[in-house]
């Protein structure tokens, strides 16, 4: 089969188009045909060997596709079912093997490029406003890079919970989606000379007790403004870096900023049960299925053309969701 590797720790560069073996389902386990293979941020970490990996190794996580073949003691997955996936090593594939128990099935009417954007990034977003910082009626909330994958869906499920969100993006057309979204304000964090004094500045122009919440997936480069930024008591969530990874910092730092909180989650503690991970997908489902949650595909390229895609994503030229077309 067709597969993208990356051969060692490196940029987009050491992504390379291969021909393997087909994986085969073992017990539990379904092989399916992709359709199409997500790309995330965190593809990008592993393939630069920021997070520990194997090399070689084929990227992704992520997908959607038909069921091909099943593995022993299947139950509740039958050869034919549109799936989705988001923790499947190896996905920048034509075949890759999904735990039977980790696949989502994709309703009649969700098209799969669709699922695909709602898995990940969507499950991501869906635990960060309903259990890391969970958002209500008349919470001020700021999302940075509000125009990326997981930060136009985050923004549409926080104002649905009845949240006021200020986005922080790099380009107008990028402020133009995040207010689509259902961003109140969307600042242009990449033009200011000192984002650490500016930005806190600007959003307490907007609010001026500090917000309830940052939700920060850029990381270094915003940590510091996203904590002044906060009111007294307020949450940051960083769940990423996207710029780079933070710093050792002073909890010190957290008294003296108004009892603040910090937390650093990740979507695996956020799916554990089947029972857990079907609750938010099946929510994520219906509000796409009524038109109440959309998801932009911002760039579809060739299985084939993964490096440019990875080239585009650490380069801030993407929006919404990016993804390998694997078979047309
Ligand atoms: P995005 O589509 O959001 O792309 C990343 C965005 O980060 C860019 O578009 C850019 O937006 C912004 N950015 C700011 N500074 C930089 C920089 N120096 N280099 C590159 N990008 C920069 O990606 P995803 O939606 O895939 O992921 C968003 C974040 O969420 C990532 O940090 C990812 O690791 C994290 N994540 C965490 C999960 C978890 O459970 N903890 C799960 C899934 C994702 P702009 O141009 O507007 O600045």
């Amino acid at each position: 089969m067709r597969a993208i590797q990356a051969a060692r720790p490196g940029g987009p560069d050491v992504l390379e188009v291969v021909d393997l073996p087909a994986p085969v389902p073992g017990p539990g386990e379904v092989l399916v045909d992709v359709a199409v293979a997500g790309v995330n941020f965190i593809d990008t970490y592993r393939r630069g060997g920021v997070y520990p990996q194997p090399f070689p190794h084929v990227p992704g996580v992520e997908g959607a596709g038909v069921v091909r073949a099943l593995g022993d003691d299947v139950t509740g997955v039958a050869v034919g079912d549109r799936v989705a996936w988001f923790d499947a090593p190896g996905s920048y594939a034509e075949q890759v093997v999904v735990p039977a128990d980790r696949t989502l099935a994709v309703p009649d009417g969700i098209d799969l490029p669709t699922a695909a954007a709602l898995a990940l990034q969507g499950l991501t977003a869906h635990y960060l406003v309903d259990s890391s910082f969970p958002v209500g009626p008349g919470h001020d909330v700021l999302v940075h890079a509000g125009a990326g994958g997981v930060g136009l869906l985050l923004t549409q499920l926080a104002v649905a919970r009845g949240g006021r969100v200020v986005s922080t993006v790099s380009s107008d057309a990028k402020a133009a989606l995040a207010r689509d979204a259902g961003a109140a304000e969307a600042l242009r964090y990449d033009l200011l000379d000192d984002l650490t004094t500016e930005l806190p500045s600007l959003v307490r122009d907007l609010v001026p007790e500090g917000v309830a919440a940052v939700y920060d997936g850029v990381g270094r480069t915003t940590f510091d403004a996203s904590l002044a930024c906060l009111g007294v008591r307020g949450t940051l969530v960083l769940f990423g870096g996207s710029s780079g990874q933070v710093p050792p910092f002073d909890l010190q730092r957290l008294n003296t900023g108004g009892s603040l909180f910090v937390t650093r989650p990740t979507l695996a503690h956020h799916v554990r049960t089947r029972g857990e991970l079907l609750e938010r997908s099946d929510e994520l489902f219906r509000l796409a299925s009524i038109g109440a949650l959309s998801t932009r595909i911002g760039l579809t390229v060739p299985l084939e053309d993964a490096v440019s895609a990875h080239t585009a994503l650490e380069g801030r030229r993407t929006t919404g969701k990016v993804l390998l077309e694997v078979r047309r």
